[in-house]
C-alpha cells in the first residue's frame, strides 16, 4: 500500500493512469453500473464534438437500479421515475479494453467543463450533510489518502466545490437538493 498523503498533488491523476485502471475504465461486462448520462450532459459533449459513437444505451437492470437507490436513499421515488424497469438509459461508451471512449494517451479529450458532473465528483459523493468518498481501489486518491480531507487536500479542491458539483449533478437529474447537498 501506498504511503498516506499530506499535501496536495495536481498530478495525482495523471500519476494514477500511468498505473491504471483510473475512474475512465469499467471492467467489461460490468457496464451496467456505470454512471448514467443525463440528458443536458450528453448535448454538452455532442455540441463540443459532434461526437456520435461516444454513448450506449444501457438497460435499467436490477443491479443498476440497486446501485441508484443506493446512491440516492432519500430520492427513491424520483429514480424510479428516471429509471423505470423495462427502460434504457444513457452512459459513456467503453472499447473492448473497458476504456471509456473518450480518454487517451494524454487523458480526457473533453475540457473539464464539458465533461459528466460524476467524473468531475469522483471520487466523492454527498449524502445528506455529509461528504463521502468511494472505497475504489483503482484510484490512486483513494489509495494514497484515508480521510476524505486529506482527499481533498491531494486533488487540491475544496468541500464546496465538491459539493457544487453535486449540486449540479442533482439539478441535471431534476433531483431536488436536500439541504446541505449543495453546501448552502
Ligand atoms: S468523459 Fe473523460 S473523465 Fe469521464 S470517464 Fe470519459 S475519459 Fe474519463
Ligand atoms: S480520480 Fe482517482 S481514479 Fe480517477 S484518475 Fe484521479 S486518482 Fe485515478
Amino acid at each position: 500500500m501506498s504511503q498516506p498523503h499530506t499535501g496536495g498533488d495536481p498530478h495525482v491523476c495523471a500519476r494514477c493512469a500511468t498505473q491504471g485502471p483510473t475512474c475512465c475504465y469499467v471492467e467489461p461486462g460490468n457496464e451496467e453500473f456505470c454512471f448514467p448520462l443525463s440528458r443536458s450532459e450528453w448535448s454538452r459533449i455532442v455540441d463540443y464534438c459532434r461526437e456520435e459513437g461516444g454513448f450506449a444505451e444501457q438497460r435499467n437492470t436490477r443491479p443498476f437500479l440497486d446501485t441508484m437507490r443506493r446512491l440516492f436513499p432519500l430520492r427513491e421515488k424520483r429514480v424510479e421515475e428516471l429509471f423505470p424497469p423495462q427502460g434504457t438509459h444513457l452512459r459513456l461508451a467503453s472499447d473492448a479494453r473497458g476504456q471509456c471512449v473518450f480518454l487517451t494517451s494524454a487523458g480526457c479529450r473533453l475540457p473539464r467543463e464539458v465533461r459528466p458532473w460524476f467524473c468531475l465528483l469522483f471520487p466523492f459523493w454527498v449524502r445528506g450533510e455529509m461528504l463521502t468518498m468511494f472505497t475504489a481501489s483503482g484510484c490512486l486518491v483513494c489509495r494514497e489518502t484515508a480521510t476524505v480531507p486529506e482527499s481533498l487536500a491531494l486533488l487540491g479542491v475544496s468541500a464546496k466545490e465538491v459539493r457544487h458539483i453535486f449540486g449540479r449533478l442533482l439539478l441535471a437529474w431534476g433531483l431536488e437538493p436536500d439541504e446541505g447537498d449543495c453546501g448552502k
